[in-house]
């Protein structure tokens, strides 16, 4: 484990007063409407209490304990993505003038500087590969660049989580500017980049005892015994197995509702389209999030080349298992389980998965 510093629990505010002193909007988990969202916050008392959870495939429920740790829990519906990849944002507008020119504005709001608290190993993880992605994108960069990272290395890992497996968690590896290991009384904390290094020399820390580090070292290791686990298969080879009766049985389950992929904190998916203004002198071109399993997202020229559950769900999971590997240098799941315990009938992609790997390969 990396050395690091310790903040006793009560001076939790003072990393908060220090970052808005800094000018930083802050955005942290809070319990709303039964699960956990980041929202905006300014003090201490607005993160969760004792708040756990239960995680299932199909299920999701918090559950109040007496404990004061504040990140007791996994996660919940939303990672980073809507903070970077705006769910429906304009692109540009257009306007049509009275000498019938028309002229064309990028829309690009600028960005507040804000520090996210209490963000996961897979969610970092997932921003890397989303910053992969939109690497040229100006809307995506604006959001991405105003952001400074807190993350909290997960101590309770939910049944669906399988981070330890995909290597991004139970703890925060990289893309962090500061990272906490919740203890009982208070946190470790280290740093990940130059401006955490900075925020760190303005903190009341002490040096970490030796019962600190142990009780870290215990919880990293429990939360790293985890019961599911990205199973082997060949990710070259799963574009190969479309006559496979996995896929058969999956679309029979699904209901191409896109939950899985909204949830996702990796999916990319959008669609554009033009708004234009009632009186036809002005429009908004718009783009918002999409999914695989949108009837339009596979309509090209009068055709849809994936007309079925069965096309959709394969194309989803052999893109996001197999064919990222290719394109990105790794898989896109990064075991943050939400897919799972969103899924309103329960679909475990590792079982499909598992089941894809225990064939041989068929043909189309
Ligand atoms: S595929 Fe599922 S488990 Fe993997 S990162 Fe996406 S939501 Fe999380
Ligand atoms: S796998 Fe589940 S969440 Fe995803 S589209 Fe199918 S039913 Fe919806």
């Amino acid at each position: 484990m990396p050395t690091a510093d310790y903040l006793p629990r009560h001076s939790l505010s003072h990393l908060f007063d220090l970052l808005q002193q800094h000018g930083y909007r802050l955005v942290g988990p809070q319990v709303i409407d039964g699960a956990i969202l980041y929202r905006p916050l300014t003090a201490v008392d607005q993160l969760p209490s004792g708040t756990e959870q239960v995680q299932q495939p199909g299920q999701y429920r918090l559950i109040q304990t007496d404990s004061s740790r504040r990140f007791s829990w996994a996660n919940g519906p939303q990672a980073l993505k809507p903070l970077t990849f705006t769910p429906r944002e304009t692109l540009w507008r257009s306007q049509l003038h009275e000498d019938g020119s028309l002229s064309f504005h990028e829309t690009p709001e600028p960005a507040t500087p804000t520090a996210v608290i209490g963000v996961r190993g897979c969610d970092l993880a997932a921003l890397a590969l989303q910053d992969q992605h939109f690497a040229d994108d100006p809307y995506y960069r604006q959001q991405r660049d105003a952001l400074l990272l807190i993350a909290v290395d997960c101590s309770h890992p939910a049944d669906t989580c399988f981070c330890a497996s995909t290597g991004d968690g139970p703890d925060a590896k990289a893309g962090h500017d500061l990272a906490l290991t919740e203890l009982d009384d208070g946190f470790l904390i280290r740093a990940g980049s130059e401006r955490g290094k900075n925020l760190m020399t303005a903190l009341p820390l002490t040096a970490a005892s030796h019962a600190s580090h142990q009780q870290a070292e215990t919880q990293y290791r429990r939360a790293s015994q985890q019961q599911r686990q990205l199973p082997t298969f060949d990710p070259a080879q799963l574009i190969h197995l479309g006559g496979h009766p996995a896929w058969d049985a999956v679309a029979d389950a699904c209901l191409s509702c896109g939950n899985c992929t909204s949830v996702c904190p990796s999916c990319f998916c959008f669609s554009e389209s033009e708004v234009p203004e009632l009186d036809g002198t002005a429009s908004s071109h718009q783009r918002q999030w999409d999914s695989c399993f949108s009837e339009g997202h596979s309509y090209i020229h009068g055709h849809r080349f994936r007309p079925d559950t069965k096309g959709r769900y394969r194309q989803w999971l052999t893109h996001k298992f197999g064919s990222w590997v290719e394109q990105y240098g790794r898989s896109g799941c990064t075991g943050c389980g939400r897919c799972i315990s969103w899924c309103p009938v329960g679909i475990d992609p590792l079982q499909v998965l598992a089941q894809l790997g225990d064939e041989p390969p068929t043909s189309n």
